[in-house]
């Protein structure tokens, strides 16, 4: 660590994301001579390259912009690179390399072949028109389309980049390579190559596991009041899950606030949901706006100052403090999921440890989008779609399959699991022995 500090000062994201998983691994690390050998981790820890490029485009007042885009391609031990496009305004080198990082273990836990990847821009999408989201985003293909391939690097969305974004970025790509391969990026449109579910991916998968992390914990989801932060992809699927499974989902937020729904958020307002995410305003308070019997906002607040049962962040790294840990436990809750990447800063998860709450990592709970892009990469080179049921059955077995690595790597002697060690360990061996197997490059 002390070596990677100095190599990259200031880079506290991925800093950070690097400290979680070598304090994880430490143990198992020693007990294997052959990985210090071939210094693994000091090869793991490093990108395979970085793509830095500039992208230059023109506003609706005429006015030109520019604005930075990069590809981290971090580890390709396990298959082709593979991760997602953020777009917003704070993205940094360091933030893209703690979410390759990520990646590449989050990859390795889905069972499928796929390498770590992320990529992305400090374009803010807050309050662009469609036009200018379209020239943005076919601006950034003329550079980014060198980069990647169906068999090489295969970008997906992140924050601030959906379905309509792909959808941009997928047209300039064929016309720039001349490669009609939809398999090039996943969360494409149903009728050119998406598979059914994607956008529910994530959100589904992390409700599957925190099914199965319950389960194994001898309690349900049904009845339970679950606390939701953002309003985006991820919370919009977890939301639909969550109320498909019988709990209800108290809270929703977003930068401006948090929005209390006592009775549980209802399908027209996880619809709704879309609408505010389409309209780039970047506003939870439209929620009570539109429903004000049903939603009362709070300016200011977060979605942990809402009591709940299960806290699902589901929007940004660290946006759940230790003070925000204590808000909640004192408040009742007992279990925590964290569905964005790095959701918890890392003395909220150990508060979570300490006093006893569930708590499982983003790598494993919202790796079911990831492995949802796997399988529409499957159906891509097979030139066939599955139909829903088929996809969700997959991404079913995918999420306990993940559930069951984390407990076998995590199990402590005491019996409970510590999911935290348990997901880095297994994702940690697999990337670790295939790096050994393919020899120093
Ligand atoms: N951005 C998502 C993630 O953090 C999905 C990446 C993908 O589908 O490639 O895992």
């Amino acid at each position: 660590m002390a070596d990677l500090q100095a190599r990259h000062p200031g880079e506290s994201e991925y800093l950070q994301a690097v400290q979680e998983v070598l304090e994880s691994v430490e143990d198992v690390y020693n007990q294997h001579p052959e990985f210090e050998e071939a210094r693994i981790v000091e090869r793991m820890v490093e990108p395979d390259r970085i793509f830095t490029f500039k992208v230059t485009w023109i506003d609706d007042e005429g006015q030109v912009q520019v604005n930075t885009g990069y590809r981290v391609q971090f580890n390709s031990a396990i298959g082709p690179y593979k991760g997602g496009i953020r777009f917003h305004r704070a993205v940094t080198p360091s933030m893209l390399k703690f979410l390759g990082f990520e990646q590449t273990f989050k990859n390795a836990l889905t069972t499928l072949p796929m390498g770590g990847a992320k990529g992305g821009s400090d374009f803010d999408p807050k309050g662009k028109s469609d036009g200018e989201i379209m020239r943005f985003c076919q601006a950034f293909m003329t550079e980014l389309w060198q980069c990647i391939g169906p068999d090489q690097d295969i970008p997906a969305g992140d924050v601030g980049c959906g379905g309509r974004e792909i959808g941009y970025m997928y047209g300039m790509y064929k016309k720039l390579a001349r490669e009609y391969n939809t398999g090039v990026l996943t969360g494409k449109g149903l009728t050119w190559g998406g598979s059914i579910l994607r956008p529910e991916a994530t959100g589904f998968g992390a409700l599957y596991f925190t099914h199965h992390l319950l389960q194994k914990a001898g309690r349900e989801i049904k009845g339970q009041r679950i606390a939701v932060s953002g309003f985006g992809n991820v919370a919009w699927g977890a939301c639909i899950k969550a109320t498909e499974l019988g709990a209800k989902v108290v809270a929703i937020s977003g930068p401006d606030g948090v929005c209390e729904i006592p009775e549980g958020i209802t399908r027209e307002m996880i619809d709704y949901m879309l609408v505010m995410r389409a309209s780039n305003r970047d506003r939870v308070e439209d929620m009570a706006d539109k429903f004000p019997g049903a939603a009362r906002f709070t300016a200011g607040k977060k979605a942990w100052s809402v009591a709940c049962d299960i806290a699902l962040p589901c929007a940004f790294q660290n946006e759940l403090s230790e003070d925000d840990a204590r808000e909640l436990v004192a408040n009742g809750c007992w279990c925590c999921c964290e569905v964005s990447n790095m959701g918890c800063q890392p003395g909220a998860i150990h508060f979570f440890q300490h006093n006893g709450i569930l708590f499982a990592p983003g790598k494993a709970v919202n790796a079911g989008g990831v492995a949802t892009s796997g399988l529409e990469m499957t159906q891509n080179a097979e030139h066939i779609s599955w139909d829903a049921a088929e996809v969700d059955s997959k991404l079913h077995f995918i999420m306990k399959s993940i559930h069951e690595q984390c407990v076998k790597y995590g199990t402590q002697p005491d019996g409970s699991v510590d999911y935290v060690k348990g997901a880095n360990i297994a994702g940690f061996m697999k990337v670790a022995h295939a790096m050994l197997e393919q020899g120093i490059i």
